[in-house]
């Protein structure tokens, strides 16, 4: 069975749809099946994998809100590759209006990934920030929640409101809840602040936080401009190989292979 991982922080631009997309690219080298589910209208993780929403038909926003079957918006990236995707597109911005008065609206995703949790290694869900229904479905689907803070200033701020979300999900909807880790972010060596803010963010979360601290790199933010995760844009570069060292300490965290190599 897969496990499945939420990927979640209601604040904006922390890091979320970088790692799930570069993470993947790197479990799925290592041989590992993964699907990524994008459940943000935004539809950055669908875009940064190259798949362009307007030439689909169906989006999750069909499996969320009309339950079409998710195995009929699969894409799998490359041939090269296991790595899949359910892609979003920003009619997925209505859903969170449209579920408020359907039946197990807070638990549709969940439904919609029984059809395929046998399928895959590991299934990631990049959730928009908020913490609206979206992220509401992808808490209660999840085994797991990666949590990317980034290295700046009030860092733990809104935290605790995540925590509370989390806490209010597991008592009333998925008993099995758990924070996987949380990740830090864009940090930059040359700042005492990031250096502050990680020391500060471990204090607070203890050994929950990956030994794994992701720099910031440019070549991060290039990456999907070239249509390309950073596997193959730059592998070498200080983003590629924390997001390579990153995919073996989750491996070895969750008893899988201990080795993921570049293919
Ligand atoms: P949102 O909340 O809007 O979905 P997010 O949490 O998914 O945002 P990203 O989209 O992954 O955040 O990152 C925000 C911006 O920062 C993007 O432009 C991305 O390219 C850039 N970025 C992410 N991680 C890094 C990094 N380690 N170094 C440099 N730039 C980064
Ligand atoms: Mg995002």
């Amino acid at each position: 069975m897969s496990r499945i991982y939420a990927f979640a922080n209601q604040k904006g631009g922390v890091g979320k749809t970088t790692t799930v997309v570069n993470l993947s690219a790197y479990l799925a080298a290592a041989g590992q099946r993964v699907l990524v589910v994008d459940t943000d209208p935004q539809s950055n993780a669908t875009a940064s994998l190259s798949v362009n929403h307007r030439s689909l038909s169906e989006s999750i926003y069909d499996v969320i809100v009309s339950e079409s079957p998710i195995t009929d918006i699969i894409i799998q990236l490359s041939p090269h590759l296991p790595l899949f995707i359910a892609p979003s597109s920003p009619i997925l911005s209505g859903a969170e209006v449209e579920l408020v008065g359907l039946r197990g609206r807070e638990t549709r995703l969940r439904s919609a990934l029984r059809l395929v949790r046998d399928h895959y290694d590991y299934i990631f869900i990049d959730c928009p920030p908020s913490l609206g229904l979206l992220t509401v479905n992808a808490l209660s689907a999840a085994q797991g929640v990666v949590v990317p803070v980034q290295c700046e200033y009030l860092a733990l701020e809104g935290l605790t409101q995540l925590m509370t979300t989390i806490n209010l999900v597991r008592r009333s909807l998925n008993p099995g809840l758990n924070v996987r880790g949380v990740l830090m972010t864009m940090y930059d060596g040359r700042a005492n602040l990031s250096e502050q803010v990680v020391d500060q963010v471990r204090q607070h979360f203890g050994d929950k936080v990956f030994q794994v601290v992701v720099p910031r790199s440019v070549r991060l933010s290039e990456a999907p401009s070239y249509g390309q995760t950073i596997l193959t844009y730059a592998p070498k570069s200080p983003g590629g190989l924390a997001y390579q060292a990153l995919a073996v300490e989750l491996l070895a965290g969750d008893d899988g292979p201990a080795v993921a190599k570049k293919k």
